[in-house]
């Protein structure tokens, strides 16, 4: 079990590390501990699940898929990467509405933190969940469903991993697709509108080194035309590319618009690869999506800044919903993600004058990246933060699950 996260830019701090294979020997094990959390792969940028106390990856639980045709939903074991689901879910006949940009990610660590693709008419990935089994602080199972848990459902969805430690999801399942990826390159900044609303799923590529959006990533339904020749001011490109100038696109899903099964074109990255750069950090801030072309306007003036820090800066579209701690809630959202390189010194002070330029617009960050937002300010932009709070006493009165991080965002 890796001792630091993806990037390498957390180094865990637990004083044990545990791979239980069975639920039964994982309550135990919980309700032995006074401090334990679980890990996933180590995507995140953040402590956020960093504990002093026991770190455990239930990635040796069996490895659950159990698809229930008459209702539509897969349950999984929480742990498996969503790149897994997926091939077993296609093979059936069957899709995820949506993917992140990279398949490697846990499932339960992926929803802990409402980890997103892009669609205006998508939620995040917590939004297909309809069930959750999760050990509790005191080591019980707990069940947790969408149709008969209501308000608690929608509160422990986007749970941070503070609530218990899910060891299976129920997920929504659509009929399997195919979809088609093209690339195009230089987006004026007034079409960006109209491109995000353009197809299944769209991300917008840029650097800020020049007014222009530099590329547009179009994943459409297989069956939808391909955009024309002078498709929004832009220009086809006849080689396949990487978002980050430089790397390999070999590390890419395939693109020049050969078509092929939802989970190998949904995400920028193949499984077998990769992600991204490597080297690198990463911020992320959802706003409402009306408030896009403000927002670009007031990242302008501190471009100069971000640019000397920046691998590359996505737009993506992510449709609102009602989960409580979902950077989503309520608001149909822009998301302004950063690629940084890995010089956390250099890029923590850009990272707070992005946020200052922003705050007008009320963003919120995503759970599993860097930000450095004061606390009141981040309460202040959730609705339901103080009920989560609320929950969090309630679920775990002990602090069992509790990180520093936490404690920070959620002052006892
Ligand atoms: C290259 C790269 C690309 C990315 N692309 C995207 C993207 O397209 N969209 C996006 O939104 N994000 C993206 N991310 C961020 C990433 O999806 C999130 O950080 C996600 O939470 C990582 O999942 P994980 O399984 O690695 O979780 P971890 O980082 O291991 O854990 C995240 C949190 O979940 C908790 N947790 C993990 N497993 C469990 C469990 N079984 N029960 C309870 N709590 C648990 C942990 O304690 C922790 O607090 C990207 C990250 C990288 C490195």
């Amino acid at each position: 079990m890796p001792r630091r996260n993806w990037a390498g830019n957390v180094r865990y701090s637990a004083r044990q590390f545990h791979r239980p294979t069975s639920t039964d020997e994982l309550r135990r094990l919980v309700a032995g501990s006074d401090r334990i959390r679980a890990v996933g792969t180590g995507h995140s940028f953040n402590r956020l699940g960093d504990t002093g106390g026991d770190l455990v990856t239930l990635a040796g639980l069996p490895p659950v898929i159990d698809v229930d045709p008459e209702r539509g939903q897969v349950t999984v074991a929480g742990a498996l990467r969503y790149g897994d689901v997926a091939r077993h879910l296609h093979a059936q006949g069957y899709a995820l509405p949506n993917l992140a940009s990279l398949p490697h990610i846990s499932v339960a660590g992926a929803v802990a933190t409402a980890t997103h693709g892009s669609g205006q008419t998508h939620g995040n990935l917590a939004t297909s969940v309809a069930g959750l089994e999760v050990v509790t602080a005191d080591g019980d199972l707990l069940r947790v469903d969408r149709d008969t848990d209501g308000d608690l459902f929608a509160g422990m969805v986007v749970g941070l991993g503070a609530l218990g430690l899910v060891t299976q999801v129920t997920l929504d399942l659509v009929p399997t697709f195919e979809v088609r990826q093209y690339v195009r390159l230089g987006l004026p900044r007034e079409a960006l509108d109209d491109a995000l609303g353009s197809a299944y799923s769209v991300s917008v590529f840029t650097d800020w080194r020049a007014p222009e959006l530099r590329e547009v990533w179009r994943k459409q339904r297989a069956d939808q035309p391909p955009p024309p020749a002078d498709w929004l001011g832009t220009t086809a490109t006849d080689e396949p590319r990487h978002p980050v100038l430089g790397m390999p696109a070999q590390n890419c899903s395939p693109q020049l618009g050969e078509p092929g099964p939802w989970h190998e074109r949904l995400p920028h990255f193949k499984l077998g690869f990769t992600p991204s750069s490597g080297e690198e950090l990463q911020s992320e801030y959802h706003l409402p999506r009306a408030a896009a072309a403000d927002a670009l306007a007031a990242l302008d003036e501190v471009a100069h800044l971000i640019a000397p820090v920046l691998l590359v800066c996505e737009l993506r579209t992510v449709a609102a919903d009602e989960l409580w701690l979902s950077p989503n809630h309520r608001r149909d959202s822009l998301a302004i993600h950063f690629t940084w390189t890995d010089d956390a010194a250099a890029v923590l002070p850009v990272v707070a004058a992005v946020e200052e330029r922003l705050a007008p617009y009320a963003p919120r960050p995503h759970w599993g990246k860097v930000f450095v937002t004061d606390p009141a300010v981040l309460a202040a932009r959730y609705p339901r933060y103080a009920d989560f709070a609320a929950l969090l006493t309630r679920l775990d009165p002990t602090g069992t699950f509790r990180t520093d991080l936490l404690d920070h965002y959620f002052p006892r």
